[in-house]
């Protein structure tokens, strides 16, 4: 039997529409964002980010997942892992009788159960090469929703990986998104690669390109950020650069600036290009809703900023940790996050959820929102509704 396999959805988009606007529109975020992405209500206002939300990778991914269920209503429907990182949207698909398959990382027992006749969605950061080879093999009806965005890093990385660069990312070793990513790369042969969280950790392997550390140092601090096998001494001489998709953009570019200087310093400028390469794979709509929140803050006023999203969102978390320094910042999975006098929010770094009292001070305030690119404006608008009913107000008091 021929494996069925979908890429560009089933043509259904006018059917679920309906279904899609009922679930995740608002018509509270609608308002805000026809009124110039800012309204008040007495003395309390609130002002959006002009790019937030869904971005064009989500908005696919959800409406293939509801193309799916109406393609196949008598199949068991079954998604690799969480569809994007938003706990509502997870639900509702899990409401719509979707089997999220979670557990083991062996393909071999997450698909046990997943037959020829069954059918299964890949999310839309991707799958591991294994996990695509073991689906495969099962002959199950596939619907792919990888973003491309996602399928330009792959591209990316594997030129790096066939030129003969190691592959260095600029991501979560332990995100989904970089877990495919890092798979396509040793899909080349004697491929190698190493994840760099952040700055920080570029700066360690920076010391270590200048010879101030040893081989070990790095196995000890990148063991599970590293291919099988990697060896520092033999695997960093020659460096290809790439990002996950939802970093932060000037976090990605100061890696990039990092690891080209020290690399330009051991081994000459001239034999910089032979050295190390860069792509910026940071996707478009990342970018977007960083540039928009650099805006906000940028013109000021602002006493307080929530970022709506899964607490599992790459990029609401880098949202996050771009307004932190700047403002008091409350990172909120939901509008259930917010009471009257204390938020449930997770601090930028924390794994944990804290509580804090007193979170809207008396009197004037302006609260600034934005919300990741897995969180739908139903969620956002709840927020919204939530806010303005700890001042005693609804949505219609906003001018
Ligand atoms: S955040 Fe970027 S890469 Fe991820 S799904 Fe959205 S558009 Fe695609």
């Amino acid at each position: 039997m021929t494996q069925m396999y979908f890429q560009k959805g089933f043509g259904l988009g006018a059917l679920v529409a309906p279904a899609l606007l009922r679930t995740y529109a608002s018509p509270v975020v609608e308002r805000l964002r026809q009124g110039g992405f800012t309204a008040a209500a007495g003395d309390l206002r609130l002002t959006l980010a002009r790019e937030f939300g869904f971005c064009y990778g989500v908005d696919r991914a959800v409406e293939y997942a509801y193309e799916t269920r109406e393609r196949f209503p008598d199949r068991r429907i079954f998604l690799c892992g969480e569809i994007v990182h938003n706990p509502d949207v997870n639900a509702r698909l899990q409401e719509m009788g979707i089997t999220i398959l979670s557990g083991s990382n062996d393909p071999a027992i997450r698909h046990a159960e997943i037959g020829a006749d069954d059918v299964v969605i890949l999310p839309a950061f991707g799958v591991t090469v294994p996990q695509m080879a073991d689906l495969t093999a099962r002959r199950c009806v596939l619907v792919d929703t990888t973003c491309g965005s996602v399928l330009n890093v792959w591209k990316k990385v594997r030129q790096h990986a066939r030129n003969g660069f190691t592959v260095v990312i600029h991501g979560k070793h332990y995100h989904e998104e970089t877990r495919a990513t890092v798979s396509q790369a040793l899909t080349e042969s004697g491929a190698h690669y190493l994840c760099l969280r952040d700055v920080r950790e570029a700066a360690v392997l920076c010391a270590f390109l200048r010879g101030e550390l040893e081989a070990a140092d790095i196995l000890a601090q990148f063991a599970h950020a590293c291919s099988p096998g990697f060896d520092p001494d033999r695997d960093l001489q020659r460096i290809g650069l790439a990002n996950q998709t939802t970093m932060p953009t000037r976090e990605s570019l100061a890696v990039q600036e990092m690891l080209r200087e020290v690399l330009r310093h051991r081994h000459g400028e001239a034999a910089l290009a032979e050295r190390f390469r860069a792509f910026d794979t940071i996707c478009s709509a990342t970018q977007d809703r960083q540039d928009a929140i650099h805006a906000l803050l940028d013109a000021g006023g602002l006493d307080r900023m929530l970022v709506v999203g899964g607490y599992n969102s790459s990029n609401t978390q880098a949202l996050a940790a771009l307004c932190a320094p700047q403002v008091p910042t409350f990172h909120v999975r939901d509008a259930s996050c917010i009471h009257p006098a204390a938020i449930c929010h997770r601090p930028v770094g924390s794994p944990t959820e804290i509580t804090t009292c007193d979170w809207l001070p008396e009197g004037r305030v302006t609260v600034g929102l934005t919300a990741g690119a897995s969180t739908p404006d139903s969620v956002t608008g709840e927020v919204v509704e939530r806010i303005l009913a700890v001042r005693g107000y609804v949505p219609a008091d906003l001018r």
